[in-house]
């Protein structure tokens, strides 16, 4: 560490304000995810004075967004209120955007500045168009809560009418081809609806184990689903896509999901150089332009060691990045990283589930459960009930998953018939 930090930090621990109480350590984290939120979780308020900055007044379960799509899930359910989740934790919620920083302040969208001792930056990602001429503008980002309530009202207006529509998920990632599994579970059997998947490799999930690309296909055969593979996006307007190649497709209703970019904060703040480049942080998630500084979540690049921008890694990286500040804050050596290996639900609607290792995929759709429990279970732990109105609200919760996945999947006779049907890809 750094002589005159080193000193900073003993210097923190040692502070005395004017009646002799101890001043606690100022730690502000910039994003209340999943990141940011679980780092929160771990620094105790009675050590230190935290401060938790987000625009935004809720967390959102973003894994199971897509649901909301085909009405599946509604909003409120994927949401937990920031401020309670913050004050329970006995730390501050400023709902603000935090603009830049500084090494010792971050400063806020009214003009207020915070100061800090440590900072942990888990600003996240966003929506990434790839400067696609007209994405921004004609196509429907599914990245928050608003965003697929947006989708979900389009499809089910257009239900409403006797028109064609043509409904285009742009991305045959995981998470196009969860978004396309919802818009199929909700729609595929209504006549006015034509389907298209635009992905620019020549297969769906090209970065998922057990090439799963005809499994998935093979679901949608007998419906009016056309896959443009191989097919680079030109441009997007109100009547349709054009493609690189010189083609082109109509379509009414365009869902853009081609993953993510970095949040323009971490380059106004000269955490990066460039718009797209991700955070660069050592084996402890110290940033490398500022040692006080953390950055965590979609937001790092760790030094030699790409992680997937997953949940669970998010939530891993919050508790190590706390733990770590709370180290270089006792001038105690900070602990390296060791990322563990979850396998990762994909829901394709109600039609697949597809659980994938890092070489192989599990496929069945028993497997729909599992995503359910960890949603439940998640949105539980982030949670846990502390009043009694509380604990109704968490039985609730587990009450519709039960009646809504649970029940339906694991009862015997759907077990009998679907257990012959799960397969593993490799
Ligand atoms: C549709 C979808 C499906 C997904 N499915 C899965 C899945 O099945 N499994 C899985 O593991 N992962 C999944 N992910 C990925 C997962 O959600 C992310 O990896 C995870 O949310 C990253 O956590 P984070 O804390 O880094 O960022 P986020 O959870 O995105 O949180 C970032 C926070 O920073 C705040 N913020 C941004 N800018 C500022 C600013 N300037 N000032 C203050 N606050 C700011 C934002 O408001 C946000 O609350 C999915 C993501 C999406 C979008």
């Amino acid at each position: 560490m750094d002589g005159h930090l080193c000193a900073t930090m003993c210097r923190c621990q040692r502070s005395k304000n004017m009646f002799g109480k101890h001043i606690k350590p100022k730690i502000v984290i910039v994003g209340g995810g999943f990141a940011g939120l679980n780092a929160a979780q771990q620094l105790k308020s009675s050590r230190y004075d935290v401060s938790v900055i987000d625009p935004s007044p809720h967390i959102e379960w973003l894994p199971n967004i897509h649901e909301i799509i085909s009405g599946e899930k509604k909003g409120d359910e994927l949401r937990l209120s920031r401020n309670i989740l913050v004050r329970r934790l006995g730390h501050r919620f400023l709902m603000n955007r935090a603009m830049e920083m500084t090494s010792s302040t971050v400063l806020l969208d009214n003009g207020m500045k915070v100061p800090f001792d440590v900072c942990i930056v888990a600003t996240g990602s966003v929506n990434n168009t790839f400067g696609v001429e007209g994405a921004d503008q004609f196509a429907l980002p599914m990245k928050s809560v608003d965003q697929c309530q947006v989708i979900a009202r389009k499809l089910h207006r257009a239900s409403l009418s006797h028109r064609t529509t043509r409904v285009t998920v742009v991305g045959g990632g995981i998470e196009g081809v969860e978004a396309f599994g919802e818009v199929m579970r909700a729609y595929r059997n209504r006549p006015q609806f034509e389907f298209n998947v635009v992905e620019s490799s020549d297969h769906l999930m090209p970065n998922a184990p057990g090439h799963l690309d005809g499994k998935i296909r093979s679901h949608t055969e007998g419906f009016r689903v056309n896959y443009h593979l191989g097919k680079k996006v030109e441009s997007v307007d109100h009547e349709g896509i054009c493609f690189m190649d010189g083609g082109a497709i109509e379509s009414d209703i365009t869902i853009w999901s081609t993953g993510a970019a970095p949040n323009s904060f971490l380059q106004r703040s000269y955490l990066t150089q460039d718009a797209n480049e991700w955070a660069s942080v050592n084996q402890y998630f110290q940033s490398e332009a500022r040692e006080n500084v953390f950055i965590i979540g979609d937001a790092a690049s760790p030094e030699g060691r790409p992680l997937a921008k997953q949940a669970f890694h998010a939530i891993d990286m919050g508790k190590a990045a706390a733990q770590n500040v709370e180290r270089l804050l006792a001038n105690k050596a900070l602990r390296q990283f060791q990322p563990s290996h979850k396998p990762q639900v994909v829901t394709f609607g109600d039609m697949d589930t597809f659980m994938l290792f890092r070489d192989f995929a599990v496929s069945s759709s028993v497997l729909g459960a599992a995503k359910e429990a960890v949603y439940t279970l998640g949105l539980l732990q982030m949670a846990p009930p502390k009043t009694a109105k509380d604990l109704v609200h968490s039985l609730d919760l587990l009450q519709r998953s039960a009646r809504r996945v649970y029940l339906p999947t694991l009862n015997p006779l759907n077990l009998i018939n679907k257990l012959p049907k799960s397969k593993v890809f490799s």
